[in-house]
């Protein structure tokens, strides 16, 4: 099977975090949290749980979703970007929502929806593996637009330069995994004038949304004068409440672009699970603060951890949110495979190369080549920060003990 063969990114992703949960390992691999999540949700959750199976929290929810979670997204969000009535930033009400299993369910059904065989899509490189072989699921081409650190912003020429009369979708992602870069006002205007200039849908993962640092605000795509109608933003209830493993996300848009989505909803998952989708309502609704202390945390593992890299000779970007650090191993002489494989034999600390994060060359990947998705060995590592200070701490002390 052809796709099979497209997902060597994933492979070496299972294989590395197989070997990143062993015994003794401190995992900075796969991006989770090891503190709390919302203690509000999960005791709503399981008392939902423990209802008379007949009940409502136990069976199918209706495919959008439970109607008290679509309500308290949208109360929750209204406020938060002070989302108006009639406005540019539009408020959103449950006709806007559509409740998925992750954002990777939503990224799926958004790709399958909005693009097929023959459309292009604009994709970051680096980014998140899960983008490409998405759009490749859908018949359509990536098309790769390079960042560069130490910023890895994006450069608007470039994107321009990269559109072609095929090109239905950009795929946005901010903060950036695994970069950390946050979209300024300014750039957001800078891919509003180009989805509109070329009329492009805009698909925006926006996951780490609470995650940002020093002073920098997450700004929404959506938010942009004439984007709403055009824009897919993709949400994680995991992601800000810390419970990667449930599995919930939501997809923000317009009724007739969310319609799109729920054909593949359906057909792959029909709903998500209803006690889950209640406790995450019940902790939205209790404004559950669980989150509010996270980025101070992130951001000062990001220093801790970034002060042991530069004492080891690594060019370490300075992320402004997300969940991630970023490490330049070329003063070491070493690739990023190479390099994460040392770090987990010698010190113990697992991470994930840039190999999974730099995507083929495309054009190259249809000469025939076993390994289309992947680029070759680049000298980047991602660390996951998104840890207590003290498994950050032990990662530091590791490392540093280190030849
Ligand atoms: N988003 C997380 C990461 O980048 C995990 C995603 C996954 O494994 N599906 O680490």
């Amino acid at each position: 099977q052809a796709e099979f063969k497209l997902d060597t990114a994933g492979t070496i992703w299972s294989e590395l975090l197989a070997l990143a949960r062993q015994p003794g390992v401190c995992n900075l691999g796969q991006g989770y949290p090891d503190y709390d999540g919302s203690k509000v949700a999960r005791e709503a959750a399981s008392q939902a749980m423990l209802e008379p199976t007949m009940s409502a929290m136990n069976q199918y929810s209706m495919p959008p979703g439970l109607k008290s979670l679509q309500e308290s997204v949208c109360t929750y969000y209204n406020k938060r970007y002070q989302l108006e009535e009639g406005a540019a930033k539009r408020a959103i009400g449950s006709e806007n929502v559509l409740i998925t299993i992750g954002a990777t369910e939503g990224l799926y059904a958004s790709i399958k929806a909005l693009v097929g065989p023959g459309d292009e899509v604009l994709i970051f490189n680096p980014g998140f593996p899960w983008y490409l072989s998405t759009t490749r699921l859908a018949g359509a081409t990536p098309v790769l637009v390079e960042l560069s650190g130490p910023d890895f912003a994006p450069d608007m020429e470039k994107v321009e330069k990269a559109i072609t009369p095929k090109t239905r979708a950009l795929l946005l992602n901010t903060p950036h995994n695994p970069c950390g870069h946050c979209y300024t006002k300014k750039e957001l205007e800078g891919f509003a004038r180009l989805a509109l200039k070329y009329n492009l849908f805009v698909i925006s993962d926006e996951v780490y949304e609470n995650v940002t640092f020093g002073g920098v605000g997450h700004l929404r795509i959506a938010d942009e004068e004439g984007m709403f109608e055009r824009t897919v933003t993709l949400c994680s209830a995991s992601k800000l409440f810390s419970l990667t493993g449930w599995r919930v996300g939501w997809a923000l848009s317009t009724p007739s672009l969310l319609k799109g989505l729920a054909v593949y909803h359906v057909a792959t998952s029909y709903c998500a699970p209803s006690p889950l989708q209640h406790g995450l309502a019940v902790a939205l609704d209790a404004e559950d603060g669980s989150f509010e202390d996270i980025p101070k945390l992130v951001e000062g593992n990001a220093l801790v951890l970034g002060d042991v890299l530069r004492e080891k000779g690594f060019i370490v970007s300075q992320p402004q949110g997300g969940h991630f650090l970023v490490a330049d191993t070329t003063p070491l002489g070493l690739k990023g495979l190479e390099c994460a494989k040392l770090l987990l034999t010698q010190a113990k600390v697992s991470v994930v190369p840039g190999i999974i994060f730099y995507f083929a060359d495309p054009k190259a990947a249809e000469g025939g080549s076993d390994d289309p998705g992947m680029d070759s060995d680049r000298p980047l590592l991602r660390f996951a920060i998104c840890k207590q200070r003290a498994t950050i701490e032990e990662a530091v002390r590791r490392i540093r003990a280190t030849e």
